[in-house]
């Protein structure tokens, strides 16, 4: 493919991609024959048009995973980890296709696509490895007079529901240990990006993963498909990555029935830039911590809390790098920054501006929408925002950095940790000890020392506080999908 995809490369990725539900190994319309549009947000014109699940669908999609539960959890582990082996190889190998297809349905530039395509299949990649790893343990009782067996089983059936701001990357993240765990899924991907996930689906299956063990269930009517999941009692956990609202809602649903949870949900990151940082180095962090995905993303610099003596200089380094970023059309050669996901999300980004504004933030630059068609936004530096702007407890989900003095590091810290969220924190500085002070006392799962990326698969990603619960990727990220079952054995010695 050419750097600029032409009109055809768009429409064959758009044809290649399955536009039905997947249960049970095949590729279905919905009951009813009920279509919803998928749209392009640079355009604001229909892409195509995909199945849209009814809950006797989704009913359809668990019984097909109950179904395949048994057998799977009973393949061996070399062969689940082959599985996920060949589907990180396949991604890999269509990765422009497969950026191509995100980026016209959910708009970030093609560079950052062809990003998180490899972020995804590396997950793969990852749980590959894990599948064989999963261990065990022997032990002799104190008292001596028993033994243990410790070993670990598949939590069962899951349900999973993902955002659409990286909709390759968070599908990724639960389906792979899940299936190196020896667990069957139904998953919801967004409806607003919801043919990656059908892409992913397609791969899979080539890959050799038998049918019921990953079904696909796209729909409008997220909360009356879903629940029903959630309070039947066959699947026993459910997997979001979302908003803190809908995570509240979902933890309740799941009460129920005791489901395992894990929760993946809203960020407000402050990124700290103390007097001994290197400047240089802060403003690439904060590009990439506040850029990366248009701002859309929980790990996005929310709050840019800077020492009072170098406020100064990183305003204008950092409106300098923000104001001469090109605006456009992901497909485009050049493009760094593409539209918001939606009307709904421009309007968003757009209202916490002029309320940070109305209440007495200085534009350095941006601050306004882009005339025409599509989602665009101007990437915007704020300066001496106060704290009853909405931007300072909200998430921003947009290209928008909003700069607050500090004077020292108690007034740092007490600022960074003033939020129901704790998922990432991001610190700059040349001193090691205030490096280590600092990441220790920061109510964040996850801080990011002089990088403004903290995001990789061989990691554990997640927060604290209302930010969620368990972690994704690492070691331990398959933990999340195991039981530990305890056998005592009676010993007569
Ligand atoms: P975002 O603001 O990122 O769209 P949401 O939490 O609204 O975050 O959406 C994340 C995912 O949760 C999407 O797949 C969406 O369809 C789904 N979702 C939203 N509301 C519900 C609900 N009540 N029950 C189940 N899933 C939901």
């Amino acid at each position: 493919m050419a750097n600029t995809p032409t009109a055809q490369d768009e429409h064959r990725v758009v044809e290649a991609a399955p536009t039905g539900l997947f249960i049970g190994g095949e590729w279905r319309s919905a009951t009813g024959d009920r279509t919803l549009v998928v749209e392009d947000p640079s355009t604001g014109e229909p892409l195509t048009e995909v199945a849209d699940a009814t809950p006797a669908d989704g009913a359809a999609a668990l019984d097909a995973a109950v179904a395949a539960q048994d057998s799977f959890a009973r393949m061996a582990p070399r062969d689940r980890g082959e599985i996920l082996r060949r589907t990180y190889e396949i991604m890999t190998a269509r990765a422009d296709d497969l950026a191509l297809l995100m980026t016209l349905e959910m708009g970030k530039p093609l560079a950052e696509a062809k990003g998180e395509i490899a972020y995804a299949a590396e997950f793969f990649r990852w749980f590959s490895e894990e599948a064989v790893r999963i261990d065990g343990g022997y032990a002799i009782a104190p008292n001596g007079a028993s033994r243990f067996l410790i070993h670990k089983q598949p939590v069962g059936v899951c349900l999973f529901i993902t955002p659409w701001n990286f909709p390759a990357a968070m599908g990724a993240r639960k389906i792979a240990p899940a299936v190196a765990a020896g667990c069957t899924m139904v998953i919801k991907p967004s409806e607003l990006t919801p043919l990656s996930m059908h892409m992913i689906a397609d791969i899979l299956t080539e890959a050799g993963l038998p049918p019921g063990v990953l079904n696909v269930v796209t729909t409008s009517e997220a909360g009356p498909v879903m629940e029903p999941l959630i309070r039947d009692g066959r699947a026993r956990k459910l997997s979001f990555t979302g908003s803190t609202p809908v995570g509240r809602i979902l933890l309740a649903q799941s009460a129920e029935k005791v489901l395992r949870t894990s929760m993946e949900l809203g960020g407000n990151a402050p990124f700290l830039v103390f007097d001994d940082a290197d400047l240089d180095k802060a403003v690439e962090g904060a590009m990439l911590a506040k850029m990366r995905n248009m701002g859309e993303a929980c790990t996005a610099a929310n709050r840019f809390l800077v020492h009072r003596s170098v406020a100064e200089p990183f305003a204008e380094k950092l409106a300098e790098r923000m104001g001469t970023l090109t605006v456009g059309r992901g497909t485009e050669e050049g493009v760094q920054v593409g539209p918001l996901v939606d009307g709904k999300s421009r309007a968003k980004v757009d209202g916490l501006v002029r309320d940070a504004v109305e209440k007495g933030a200085d534009v350095v630059v941006g601050a306004e929408p882009v005339d025409g068609p599509g989602y665009f936004y101007r990437p915007t530096v704020l300066r001496d925002v106060p704290i009853q702007a909405r931007m300072v407890r909200e998430e921003i989900f947009g290209p928008v950095a909003p700069i607050t003095v500090f004077d020292d590091d108690d007034q740092a810290l007490a600022a960074a940790n003033d939020s129901e969220f704790g998922l990432v924190s991001y610190v700059f500085t040349e001193n090691l000890d205030r490096a280590l002070r600092v990441s220790e006392r920061l109510e964040s799962g996850m801080v990011g020392l002089n990088t403004g990326l903290v995001s990789n698969p061989a990691a554990p990603f997640g927060g604290v506080k209302q930010s969620g619960l368990g972690r994704e990727g690492g070691r331990i990220g398959i933990e999340e999908f195991l039981e530990t079952k305890y056998v005592a054995i009676g010993f007569s010695g």
